[in-house]
């Protein structure tokens, strides 16, 4: 058998025909108070916490996605994304701005009744966060995000978060420089950083769009 060659994922730049080569994708878990509220905890007693999904698990706008299998409550977050074009460990949270690279709307995708059974069990997220095609993510506007901006998610035309990214618990360079506490960043990570309250299922057949104030959309639909 032949040695298989593997396409690397990327993702759009917006305003470009360059394409972002996507190295690892962290998210950081409840980051806006009142989510973590309705997900159950005391958002005053928090530590930033972080999971991953893999790098193939990247879906670019316009897509229409298989319905996930092994779930009857897909869940949407709609999040801040930040690329980074230079890495470090243990960086400063005054330096933390200068490795980003770009920033765009995504949404973490959540296998929500695996992620409470994994809860309860006490074992790891990975099938509940990080399946495939769990990372839709916009182009990327380069440049470090604003502090504020309203950021949204529709299913079907109708509303279903909104909020804004000033209303974050950690802001994106505090989120940077925790991560990079615990493991080397570089060049070519994602980070998602967290959804404002409003979480919900997803049904087959439904369109769902989420946005961020002056980027560019992410839409996805999924099959019935
Ligand atoms: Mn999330």
């Amino acid at each position: 058998m032949l040695l298989p060659t593997i396409e690397h994922p990327t993702i759009a730049i917006a305003g470009s025909t360059d394409r972002f080569p996507v190295r690892r994708i962290y998210c950081v878990g409840q980051n806006y108070a009142d989510h973590a509220r309705e997900m159950g905890s005391d958002p005053d007693r928090q530590q930033p916490f972080f999971f991953s999904k893999p790098a193939d698990a990247v879906v670019a706008s316009g897509a229409t996605l298989p319905f996930p299998s092994r779930t009857d409550d897909l869940h949407h977050e709609v999040e801040l994304v930040v690329a980074l074009g230079a890495g470090g460990r243990d960086v400063d949270v005054r330096g933390a701005e200068a490795l980003i690279f770009g920033h765009a709307v995504g949404i973490d995708l959540t296998r929500r009744d695996l992620q409470g059974a994994a809860k309860k069990a006490g074992r790891p997220w990975d099938m509940a966060k990080g399946f495939d095609a769990s990372a839709p993510i916009g182009p990327l506007t380069r440049g470090a995000p604003p502090a504020a901006a309203a950021i949204a998610l529709t299913i079907d035309g109708e509303v279903r978060q909104s909020g804004d990214l000033s209303q974050m618990i950690w802001n994106v360079a505090e989120v940077i420089s925790a991560l990079s506490s615990y493991v080397a960043l570089a060049a070519g990570d994602l980070i998602f950083t967290g959804t404002p309250a409003g979480v919900g299922p997803i049904l087959r057949g439904q369109h769902v769009c989420a946005t961020i104030a002056g980027l560019d959309p992410i839409e996805v639909g999924f099959a019935r």
